[in-house]
């Protein structure tokens, strides 16, 4: 039987130690380095280092596979002060993990000399358990939820697509809610428009739709323009969010939204309706996926195509598509799944049938292909206004 003194030199004999400053500087050059925190979940209260996978010592065997994925990976463990990581250190060699180092001194060495420290946020009481179902799901959790809290995410419309998508994105928890719509609350939009009531027609939409959403969750943050989007302020209200959501009822603002979305690389999660029919995909700047100029490149002359005020529309039919938009935006902002990204969900609700197509990306596409033509922001005139809503 060895004393404990005599384990740990033994172990630190076999191990190699690097010091705190020798991380920073790999940490500021961006070497790769795959830092790893063995310490308990209430020591990470007070900080952690910046980019560090907060794996804990209990389950790290299981767990490392996920965050290091070859047996040379460069791999810096650290803990309190340097006892714990040593250990850590030498079972991931036992392991066969060939470049793993241990932080000497730790993390109370680390943040005593003025180093970054990065601190979590967690959940407050009621956050806890206001999104307790959230919590129970792995795929979510406690950090996923703290992730949709800190996501930010842009309706274009608060009409038939933008009300379902915001009521249920307000009731997850996404952390910041933005509202563009320039119009009034109509008698005829309550047939489907849920985020809208009797009492409150001819109220500005955006100002209607915060009534409802404050009464669903106060805790989150919701920001409204009573406004249309124009090449004019598209860029300035976008920069501040993450994902766009695209529920317009035109087509010039539905071609500014995918250009802005493309230029400034959001995410576009698309909707749209017509009659009994809908259909929702993800354009996503970055990817193999097209952008809604490679499966249309210009808008229909002005008169081609019908709006839902011509057209009509299915009171319930928006329900499925803006809540399917919502999921694809908690699945891109918890990056979970696999989004509709390439992809173009059609809705049938007469046959009552969903599809799943395949789209690519066009390499003539005037935005996003290899020559492109559109490099500016066009304003369509308002020839046409269609199918959304
Ligand atoms: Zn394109």
């Amino acid at each position: 039987m060895t004393s404990f003194q005599d384990h740990l030199a033994r172990v630190k004999a076999r191990i190699r130690e690097v010091s705190p400053e020798e991380v920073a500087a790999n940490l500021k050059s961006g070497a790769p380095m795959v830092l790893v925190d063995v310490r308990e979940r209430d020591e990470i209260e007070n900080g952690f280092l910046p980019t560090a996978n907060l794996l804990g010592r209990g389950h790290l065997e299981a767990k490392i596979a996920s965050v290091a994925h070859v047996a040379d990976a460069p791999i810096v463990v650290y803990c309190a002060g340097g006892v714990r990581s040593a250990m850590a250190a030498a079972a991931l060699q036992d392991m066969g993990y060939t470049h793993v180092r241990s932080m000497a001194g730790g993390f109370t060495r680390w943040a005593r000399a003025g180093l970054p420290v990065k601190t979590r946020k967690s959940l407050t009481q009621s956050q806890t358990a206001r999104y307790s179902r959230h919590l129970l799901m792995p795929e979510v959790g406690e950090e996923g939820q703290l992730k949709l809290l800190d996501a930010k995410v842009l309706l274009i419309g608060a009409g038939g697509l933008g009300s379902p998508a915001a009521v249920y994105l307000a009731a997850a928890g996404v952390g910041t809610l933005g509202l563009v719509d320039g119009d009034a609350v109509d008698m005829s939009n309550l047939q489907r428009q849920i985020l809208h009531a009797e009492d409150r027609v001819g109220m500005p939409k955006v100002e209607s739709a915060l009534k409802m959403l404050r009464g669903i969750n106060s805790d989150i943050d919701i920001r409204t323009y009573a406004t249309r989007i124009d090449s004019g302020n598209v860029l300035d209200i976008f920069k501040d969010y993450d994902i766009i959501v695209d529920g317009c009822d035109n087509f010039p603002t539905r071609y500014l939204v995918n250009d802005a979305c493309y230029m400034l690389g959001k995410t576009n999660v698309h909707g749209s309706i017509f009659r009994f029919e809908g259909q929702v995909t993800v354009f996503k700047p970055g990817t193999d996926g097209p952008c809604y100029r490679c499966l249309y490149p210009e808008p229909p002359p002005p008169g081609m195509a019908p709006s839902c005020a011509e057209a009509g529309v299915l009171g319930v039919l928006p329900g499925i598509i803006g809540v399917a938009q919502a999921i694809e935006v908690v699945k891109v902002a918890l990056d979970i799944g696999k989004p509709l990204v390439g992809r173009l969900l059609t809705f049938d609700a007469l046959q009552m049938k969903f599809r799943d197509l395949k789209i690519r990306r066009d390499p003539d596409c005037p935005l996003c292909g290899e020559q492109p033509t559109i490099k500016e922001l066009i304003d369509y005139e308002l020839f046409c206004s269609m199918s959304k809503d």
